[in-house]
């Protein structure tokens, strides 16, 4: 797909963390996520917290979404959340659903379909866990996303772990 150059595109982002003070990584990680280039910190939802997902024994996390407006590529983008995860001290290459300092999700981008070997948009677990989807609702309710349709329409289930809104 070409990209307009120096175009605004919206792209929204999922965070997590479940260790080391939770809801202060997630406040820290908003403000650094302002800082990003090229972009702009345009909303943040409120902090939600659920049980862990995956079947490894660990504390609850704390999720909320961010709602951006960026200059840089896809790409570009999740390199930049990859930074400040490490730079929270997140180390990659632990246990697939265990836990962590600070997860950073590029959840939407724009009205993008992307499929490489580092990039998946939509994010592919986007549609199945309403501790991603409350937070963005909260957001853009009515959010089309690309192969699942309306927000709002699919933020429903009864299987899911408990989430609470906590601030
Ligand atoms: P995680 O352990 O959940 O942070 O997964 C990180 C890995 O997922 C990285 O190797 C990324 O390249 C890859 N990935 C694929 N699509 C995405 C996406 N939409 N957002 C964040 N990471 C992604």
């Amino acid at each position: 797909m070409t990209r307009p150059a120096d175009h605004w595109y919206p792209a929204y982002v999922g965070l997590g963390s479940n260790l080391q003070g939770p809801a202060r990584q997630l406040e820290g990680a908003f403000e650094l996520l302002g800082g990003i280039p090229e972009t702009r910190l345009i909303s943040q939802s409120s902090l939600y917290r659920s049980a862990p997902f995956g079947g490894v024994e660990q504390p609850d996390f704390v999720n909320a979404a961010a709602a951006l407006l960026t200059k840089l590529p896809a790409e570009g983008l999740l390199r930049e959340l990859q930074r400040i995860e490490i730079l929270r001290g997140r180390e990659r290459g632990n246990l697939r659903w265990g836990p962590r300092v600070l997860d950073l999700d590029l959840l939407v981008y724009s009205n993008h379909r992307i499929e490489t070997a580092d990039l998946t948009i939509p994010h592919p677990g986007i549609g199945e866990r309403n501790f991603v989807l409350l937070p963005l609702a909260e957001l853009a309710p009515g959010l089309d996303i690309p192969g699942l349709g309306r927000l709002a329409n699919i933020v429903v289930s009864e299987t899911e772990p408990a989430i609470s809104r906590i601030a």
